[in-house]
């Protein structure tokens, strides 16, 4: 069999949406599930579009999420340039050969005659006009400077045909399609030449892309017929939606792989989350590395349909991770959103770090998981309320003191000590043990709701600051 090799042919806009990011995903997990190459060329004939800075994000984010290319602009490879302003004269020459086999032909109106071909709707169509230039006309014309493009020369007929793996066949009416521009007047190749000519000049086999492609693919196809080269196999990926009427865009402030990064998913999760966004494993397992998901990949389990992006889903994947980490992988990750922290300083970093693993599913959780850390102040006394627990405020009154004594006499003060000695207090008052920590809990954070129970936070802020948040919530309920 013919070694595969697919490619991803980003243009340099501005970001790496979601979107773009899968269709790399699926050239890579494709090509390596055949032990074939993954290759990145950069589509920036589009001079109008082009933003100062993309081409870097492009590289960083594949390497940062692992869909390392074997070949590209910054590693090189055997059929560079891979950067498609770099290839102007390749262009030029299978354009003019294109025209020799009258696939193709010079055009020189202006714009103004090309802006005058309104029809009724106001849609602009080529009327072939230039094609029927002799040879001498066109010599000339070029002779003298006259500026003109090169178009492609469509059937005014038939039907082009194609077998798309996801979509099935696909047909467009040749009289559908117009005689679109190939070569702009500065030389610059348009998206629908170049993609061909590179495509082909670079050995890929399995085109990937977006279905915007899906019914342009036939003008493609006319122009591999006319070369006499062979179509690659068409693989288009359904819409991945924000909701069912929009599609997920970047320009509409849908986060990016960089702005989840930064919103603390584990990267791993993202990626995973993304290869599931319009395909299926075959087994139930969803949650996957990158090297199981190279392993699993298979193109029959693309869907057609549209797939909407579930940020909740992602978060949990990405809280599976964390789960799977180790305290030191975990740490190396957290760390500098512990930062984020208030007050964090003035604690044990590792102790934070404990607490919280098992809690969050993100890392930009952390901080508000530990907002108890920060400056302790008055609070609503109802909070010591707690019907289920059987704890109220009278309760508190009352177990309080008796608290603070106990955990004066504490020397070790380690959580299972001083669990232990309050669970001992509860009995010996005759309370229930719950209702005794909740009210412990609430009158050291004066927080509902906590990472980590009484007197895992006890151990962590320490003896001094506990008592003296045990005093000053004995005040409130003076
Ligand atoms: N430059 C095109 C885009 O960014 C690539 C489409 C393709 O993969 O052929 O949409």
């Amino acid at each position: 069999m013919e070694r595969v090799r697919t490619r991803f042919a980003p243009s340099p806009t501005g970001y790496l949406h979601i979107g773009g990011l899968r269709t790399a995903l699926y050239g890579y997990l494709y090509a390596k599930n055949h032990g074939g190459d993954f290759i990145l060329r950069i589509e920036d004939t589009d001079t109008a579009r082009y933003v100062d800075g993309s081409v870097q994000i492009i590289y960083d984010t594949l390497r940062d999420s692992g869909i390392m290319y074997d070949e590209g602009p910054d590693v090189g490879g055997a059929y560079g340039p891979y950067i498609q302003s770099e290839r102007k004269e390749i262009y030029k020459k299978y354009a003019e050969k294109l025209v020799e086999l009258g696939g193709a032909y010079y055009c020189f109106c202006t714009p103004e005659r090309v802006a005058s071909l309104k029809d009724e709707e106001g849609n602009v169509r080529y009327d072939k006009h230039c094609l029927h230039l002799s040879k001498e006309e066109i010599e000339e014309n070029i002779k003298n400077g006259v500026p003109y493009v090169i178009r492609q020369n469509v059937p005014l007929e038939g039907t082009g045909t194609y077998h798309d793996l996801v979509y099935g066949d696909i047909s467009v009416d040749y009289k559908d399609i117009e005689d679109g521009i190939l070569l702009k007047t500065d030389g610059m190749p348009t998206y629908n030449f170049a993609n061909v000519i590179d495509d082909h000049l670079m050995g890929i086999t399995h085109v990937i892309r977006g279905t915007e492609y899906l019914s342009s693919t036939p003008k493609y196809n006319l122009m591999y017929d006319a070369f006499g080269w062979e179509r690659p196999v068409y693989i288009h990926l359904p819409p991945i939606m924000k909701d069912a009427q929009h599609k997920l865009s970047k320009r509409n402030g849908d986060a990016s792989y960089e702005d989840f990064v930064k919103k603390g998913f584990v990267k791993e999760s993202i990626i995973n989350y993304i290869a599931l966004l319009g395909w299926s494993p075959k087994s139930n397992v969803e949650k996957m590395s990158l090297t199981e998901l190279k392993e699993h990949f298979s193109l029959d389990g693309i869907s057609k349909s549209p797939s909407i992006f579930d940020e909740t889903k992602m978060k949990w994947l990405s809280g599976e991770y964390i789960k799977e980490m180790t305290f030191e992988q975990f740490k190396e990750h957290a760390l500098p959103f512990l930062k984020n922290t208030k007050e964090y300083g003035k604690y044990d970093e590792d102790k934070l770090l404990a607490l919280v693993k098992s809690r969050v599913q993100i890392f930009s959780e952390i901080p508000e998981k530990l907002d108890f850390l920060e400056e302790f102040g008055a609070f609503d006394v109802n909070l010591f309320v707690n019907e289920k627990q059987k704890a109220s405020v009278e309760l508190a009154k009352t177990l309080l003191p008796q608290i603070k004594t106990v955990l004066e006499n504490v020397n070790e003060w380690q959580n299972s000590v001083l669990f232990d000695v309050l669970v001992k207090l509860s009995a010996e008052a005759g309370v229930k043990k719950q209702a005794l920590l909740w009210i412990a809990r609430i009158a050291i954070t004066a927080k509902e709701a906590t990472a980590g129970g009484a007197t895992e936070i006890a151990e962590l802020i320490g003896k001094e600051e506990t008592l003296r948040r045990i005093d000053f919530s004995m005040g409130l309920l003076k």
